[in-house]
């Protein structure tokens, strides 16, 4: 084969493995020079676990020589850094978590680790998944592979900038309001949000309880399908954790699009979409109709008010949640000594966490606060129904959604910095989907100005399904997952 260990899909690498064609502790070995020659570069991890993943390699070699072995077995893969990891440093790209290392693993982490993977590292992020980005990251920005100047989207950039540099073969992310999606679409590779409740939040540094949902990024439709099929499932330890059978999703790829109804939300090209973008959005739409596919124009009136619930929402959850970041808990770095207690939370809080995450906490600590409750909160949620609503309306219409993910494709580093309201805008055609709770994806789909741009697939709850046959037949006829940045 020509290509590269680095240019090989999951898939491809799992099929060279299980011939015996390369031992996983090749495969790690390979990738660990990967990160070594490229992420000085792209620098999509916050810490890199060399000797545990050539550990990790060796015993996975030994079940794979036995015929044993799970379908990550030997897969090297990367962990955005907001999901706990046993050992392993995990700072939600917070200077107020440098030195927590969890005595435990996020519910998934263990999953995958039951399913074999080899741990490469943790990924760089948005502070608390807060940002669109990776600027808001409280060590250093995440560059698109694609073009270095560029941000790779957030929080999860980390993650997807791994996949799209071959850094990784899979990672996981998680996903408040586009997370996964925005990045993914950006990077040029596939991002994967599931329902909400499908994937275990038990271990996953909570933002916005929620909204807050774990999901795969990877180069093709067929590799996420592998990944979800191995962090989906009940957990008793996540109370909003889904008691549903898993079904088998590799199985659902080729179901193909004949006779399905797709919608169109015009309300999702009424953001000051980029006419480039636009375009390829369209095109990979008029594929999908090629294939056998129904088209119709739907409308989700709600959309305009995605935005500020959403800012309402998330920042009033991440105020609790974030409470508990006190300077006594979760490692002593930043504790301010010699002070009296008030004193001591105010300047640890003050000196660990950055502008965005303060920002956030006062948003959410106002709308939350006596007196506003009702006129903020209070009728966030009541209007956040009516965003769910126009999606169950939609949906007796329509078998999924389509459209673009964000906007615009990869904006410049430092563009957005000091104008927030313009960074949250980033989101605009994502939001509303973990407002409803739905699963949603993004693939890409073409490029404008040289960025990939993504093409968004929105389901049904718990129709993962759909959308993974709806992915999959898009990528059988096209090749920008096939498509490499030069580096
Ligand atoms: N960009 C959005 C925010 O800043 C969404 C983040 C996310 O999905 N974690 O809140």
């Amino acid at each position: 084969m020509a290509s590269a260990y680095h240019d090989l899909t999951l898939a491809q690498a799992r099929e060279l493995l299980d011939q015996g064609e390369v031992t996983s502790r090749e495969l790690t070995q390979a990738m660990l020079e990967r990160i070594e020659a490229v992420d000085g570069q792209v620098r999509a991890y916050l810490t890199v676990t060399p000797e545990l993943a050539l550990d990790m390699a060796e015993a996975a070699d030994e079940l794979l020589a036995q015929g044993q072995g799970g379908p990550l077995t030997g897969i090297p893969g990367g962990i955005k850094d907001v999901l706990c990891t046993q050992g392993v440093t995990t700072t939600c790209g917070s200077k107020i978590l440098e030195n927590f290392v969890p005595p435990y693993d996020a519910f998934l982490v263990k999953q995958l680790k039951e399913a074999g993977m080899v741990l490469l590292g943790k990924h760089n992020m948005d502070e608390f998944a807060m940002g669109s980005s990776t600027e808001n990251s409280g060590f250093f920005t995440t560059r698109n592979p694609w073009d270095l100047d560029a941000i790779p989207g957030g929080s999860s950039g980390g993650s997807a900038a791994s996949v799209a540099a071959g850094t990784c073969y899979f990672a996981v992310g998680t996903d408040t309001g586009g997370s996964i999606r925005q990045p993914a679409s950006h990077c040029g590779v596939v991002g994967f949000k599931p329902t909400y409740g499908r994937v275990s939040r038990f271990g996953l540094v909570a933002f916005a309880s929620s909204l807050d949902q774990a999901g795969p990024f990877t180069r093709t439709v067929a590799d996420a399908a592998a990944v979800l099929q191995v962090i989906a499932g009940h957990d008793p330890s996540d109370s909003t954790s889904a008691p549903r059978k898993v079904p088998d999703y590799t199985a659902a790829l080729n179901q193909g699009v004949q006779g399905l109804k797709l919608g169109v939300p015009q309300e999702f090209f009424a953001t000051g979409i980029e006419p480039e973008v636009e375009a390829a959005v369209n095109k990979a739409i008029a594929e999908l109709a090629t294939q056998g596919a129904e088209i119709i124009e739907i409308s989700l009136p709600h959309t305009e008010y995605a935005l500020p619930v959403y800012y309402i929402i998330a920042p009033a959850e991440a105020s609790s949640n974030l409470a508990r970041y006190d300077g006594v808990k979760y490692g002593l770095s930043l504790r301010a000594e010699n002070a009296d207690l008030m004193d001591m939370y105010l300047t640890t809080r003050s000196q660990g966490f950055g502008d965005e995450v303060i920002r956030r906490i006062m948003l959410g600590t106002y709308a939350l606060s006596a007196g506003y409750y009702e006129a903020y909160y209070g009728k966030a949620g009541q209007v956040r129904t009516l965003i769910k609503q126009d999606f169950l309306d939609a949906f007796n219409q329509v078998d999924a959604i389509v459209g673009p993910v964000a906007p615009t494709p990869a904006f410049d580093i430092g563009q957005r910095v000091d104008d927030p309201l313009q960074m949250y805008m980033s989101d605009i055609c994502t939001l509303s989907t973990n407002l409803a709770g739905l699963p949603g994806m993004s693939l890409p789909c073409g490029f404008s100005g040289g960025r990939p741009v993504g093409l968004q697939i929105i389901a049904p709850h718990f129709a993962e399904e759909t959308m993974l046959a709806i992915g999959h037949a898009y990528q059988q006829a096209t090749d920008f997952h096939w498509q490499r940045p030069e580096i």
